[in-house]
């Protein structure tokens, strides 16, 4: 049997599913792929065997790459649009979600960063350092008389949100989240001013230098954290009529805990805490998306401080992009399936 199943065409939430290659140990293993994608026909087909009986299933979504897939086509085809509406003057937040290992940082900030000076991307680099290369070449534009590009880092863990850029090494600082009419402060957030693409680099490694710290002392944090990188761009542009326009665009990309935290339970004492607060922040964004894209009145926002922190960037005119990530190997299936189906929901 094969059901393919298919998405109302999104106005919004666009959905886009990556498969990443076999890695070495797949390879070497010798696993069987379970996995085929169709990129042209925006298709995953998933083979399994249940109860002896071969079975497949179809799903579509907004856009589909395989594991051939190069960062510069993920970027082309399905970034591009939401960093230009960024640059017209409105919020867009991008995530990456799926399974520990299954490509969501490799998406978001690259590969290996070898040999990178300012104005050539290594075929690597990922969606952060490529949007700041389209942030820049856009505002050395004629129309753009005055502009500036900050940059902010943070981790949410357990709910509770860390400075990746602040100087020194007080990594135990706590930022507190203000909601007002207007929108979220994060109260005492370092901002970074970026005046060229190449800089980004060094703010990259800054927060996951950062970050990685973080890590050896708390066994994998990173895949039980989530982190967000915000470009916020403020643009003053003149007319051919001689009228200055301000306009300010953000853009938040977001490296999503391991989705593996999200079904996780029974733990006790700080794990059972930890699993149960991952489980708050992904189940809730979730539920915001499924809100959202469903039209229905209420959208729970106020329930994890991920959707807090996001709240001005999610929903309404902003462009919201979830790129799902999966393994092609059947080690993980119970994983991807469970990542076929949420962003399948998401719509
Ligand atoms: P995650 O952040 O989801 O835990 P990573 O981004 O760290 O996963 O990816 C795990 C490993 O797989 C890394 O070594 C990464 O370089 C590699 N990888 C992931 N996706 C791809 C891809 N599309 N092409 C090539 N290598 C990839
Ligand atoms: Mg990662």
């Amino acid at each position: 049997t094969n059901r393919v199943m298919t998405l109302e065409e999104g106005v919004n939430v666009n959905v886009i599913l990556r498969c990443r290659p076999p890695n070495t140990q797949e390879v070497a293993e010798r696993a069987p792929q379970v996995i085929a994608c169709n990129d042209a026909l925006r298709e995953v087909t998933l083979y399994q065997s249940v109860g002896g009986k071969q079975m497949s299933r179809t799903f579509r979504y907004d856009k589909v790459f395989g594991p051939d897939s190069k960062q510069e086509r993920v970027y082309k085809q399905a970034i591009v649009p939401i960093v230009q509406e960024v640059l017209d003057g409105f919020n867009c937040t991008i995530f990456a979600y799926g399974q520990t290992g299954t490509g969501k940082t490799y998406t978001m900030e690259g590969g290996p960063r070898n040999s990178v000076d300012g104005s050539n991307l290594s075929a690597e680099a990922g969606v952060i350092p490529r949007a700041i290369k389209q942030i820049f070449d856009a505002i050395e534009c004629n129309e753009v008389t005055d502009s500036s590009v900050k940059v902010s880092f943070m981790e949410l863990y357990n709910e509770e949100l860390t400075d990746l850029l602040s100087p020194g090494d007080d990594k135990d600082k706590r930022l507190r989240l203000l909601e007002d009419r207007s929108g979220v402060v994060v109260q005492g957030l370092e901002e970074m001013v970026v005046k060229n693409a190449a800089e980004i680099y060094q703010v990259l490694d800054r927060g996951t230098s950062k970050r990685r710290t973080a890590e050896t002392l708390l066994n994998k944090r990173s895949s039980r954290s989530h982190s967000v990188f915000t470009i916020t761009i403020h643009m003053k542009e003149t007319t051919p009529e001689g009228e200055d326009v301000i306009k300010i665009g953000k853009l938040n990309l977001v490296d999503l805990a391991g989705s593996e935290n999200i079904s996780r339970s029974g733990a006790k004492d700080n794990r059972a805490r930890e699993a149960g607060n991952i489980n708050q922040s992904l189940l809730t964004l979730g539920r915001v998306i499924t809100a959202l894209v469903e039209h229905c009145g209420h959208v729970p926002y106020r329930d994890s401080k991920l959707t807090r922190l996001l709240r001005d960037s999610l929903g309404g005119k902003t462009k919201t992009c979830i790129i799902a990530t999966i393994g092609p190997s059947v080690q993980c299936v119970e994983e991807t399936i469970s990542t076929l189906d949420y962003a399948y929901r998401a719509k």
